[in-house]
């Protein structure tokens, strides 16, 4: 009946009609607990009067502006609050609508910087497998998830792909985490001589992997030496933290505990807290004024780039979420679910991995512990998590193609960061509940 082009076609979906704290009431009066913000976008839940308030007094006094025309005070404080939140070199701000816009609006920049500074034969993006950087076609050329990627290919720019670091299923027996960094560096070192050291633009990647890896950090000091690597061969480093920024890892920005700063930054999802569409790209300072010293403009722009409405709402979460103690609130709740998790889960012959940092937490699934080996795919493990979970009341983020986009399933959990430690436990009971019914059942 509907006129609605769905995501899945037939897919019969309650109506949600209501939001409040960290749950969603869909029509029928049913609760669900929001344990994933849905994908990791509602990170003070639904609702939030003072979120509400700020958008409504941006409404009364002016809800559009085109940015060509005019600037905003509410655009203008929203660039400040996050430039002085970011690394000193960080240091201007681009506002987009959401996470796709905001990874095409920095492979722009990348692109437009080597052009500026006059090294235009720089052209080549390199990212990860088993990424994730957005839906508009440079975003989805640059993701690394052959699935997404699949019937889109012959229209996709070329990009290229080095491996991501999942330490769970690539590091060898007896390899330690420095070894297995440097080898991932070497297959990045690699590529870019493979491709020419003055002929690559841009290495992407995600600090924490969301949707397609299941909230997987990076062992320690892998980051570090990227950073070095792109350093060494002037390449730009654009850290996506579209999923994993805004708090949602325990710091404001998740490369806050690589100990590196990017080139060029993307935001979004947590930024405006699901209130509004919005976000937004950090750039660092020789970024901007090479195109304020060259062109003197960003040869770029949307319609909708500096909505006031979006940019009030996202002033006024950026202020809530950086307030003494909620990103203290947002790790303990973290360890909490994840030994939560741990206790329900961990003797499960199902449950290969329990990772994250922060409210960002993923479960990976796998048919046998011991050899790692996923569930058949055709089973479709994480759809049945997904809808077992709902009947029990609880949203989560379940998603197929864990391993190479194909097999292996895994569970985001991403709870809104206003979750106290009774709302961590119901979480951590539903979602126990859920994938020992499904997967036993297989
Ligand atoms: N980048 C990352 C890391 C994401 O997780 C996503 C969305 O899940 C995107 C980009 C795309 O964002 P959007 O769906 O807002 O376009």
């Amino acid at each position: 009946m509907t006129k609605l082009l769905h995501r899945s076609i037939g897919a019969s979906l309650p109506r949600a009609v209501a939001g409040h704290g960290i749950t969603i009431t869909d029509s029928q009066g049913r609760r669900y607990i929001d344990g994933s913000g849905g994908a990791a976008v509602s990170c003070l839940g639904h609702n939030h009067a003072e979120v509400l308030e700020a958008m409504q007094v941006q409404m009364n006094a002016l809800s559009y502006a085109h940015t060509s025309f005019f600037t905003t005070d509410v655009a203008e404080e929203l660039a400040e609050r996050l430039a002085a939140l970011a690394p000193d070199r960080l240091d201007h701000v681009y506002l987009v609508s959401g996470g796709s816009e905001a990874v095409e609006a920095a492979l722009k920049m990348a692109r437009q910087y080597y052009v500026e500074i006059g090294q235009p034969q720089r052209r080549h993006i390199i990212a990860r497998r088993q990424s994730y950087h957005g839906n508009t076609i440079g975003a989805l050329a640059t993701g690394g998830n052959a699935m997404r990627r699949a019937q889109f290919q012959p229209i996709l720019p070329e990009t290229h792909h080095v491996s991501p670091c999942y330490a769970y299923r690539d590091q060898q027996v007896g390899e330690s985490a420095d070894q297995y960094a440097a080898r991932l560096a070497d297959e990045l070192e690699t590529k870019i001589h493979e491709l020419g050291s003055d002929q690559v633009m841009a290495f992407v990647a995600e600090p924490v992997v969301g949707a397609t890896l299941g909230a997987v950090p990076a062992v320690k000091g892998y980051f570090k030496r990227v950073r070095e690597i792109c350093d060494r061969y002037g390449i730009l480093l654009i850290l996506d933290e579209v999923m994993c920024g805004m708090g949602r890892t325990g710091t404001l920005f998740a490369f806050d505990q690589e100990g590196v700063v990017p080139d060029l930054v993307t935001v979004a999802k947590g930024l405006g807290g699901g209130f509004q569409p919005i976000g937004a790209v950090l750039l660092s300072r020789n970024i901007y004024a090479a195109f304020r010293d060259g062109s003197g403009l960003f040869q770029h722009g949307h319609t909708y780039i500096g909505h006031p409405i979006a940019a009030a709402a996202a002033n006024k979460v950026v202020e809530i979420i950086t307030r003494d103690g909620m990103m203290q609130h947002v790790h303990d709740m973290g360890d909490r679910l994840q030994a939560g998790l741990e206790t329900a889960l961990g003797q499960s012959p199902f449950v290969g991995d329990i990772r994250g940092r922060g409210l960002f937490r993923g479960i990976e699934i796998v048919a046998d512990k011991d050899s790692k080996a996923p569930f058949d795919p055709s089973l479709k493990t994480y759809a049945k998590i997904k809808k077992a979970a709902m009947a029990r009341g609880l949203l989560c983020y379940p998603m197929g193609g864990t391993i190479d986009g194909v097999r292996g399933d895994h569970v985001l959990l991403a709870p809104p960061y206003i979750c106290t430690p009774d709302e961590i436990d119901q979480i951590v009971e539903r979602i126990a509940a859920t994938i020992i019914e499904v997967t036993v059942a297989q």
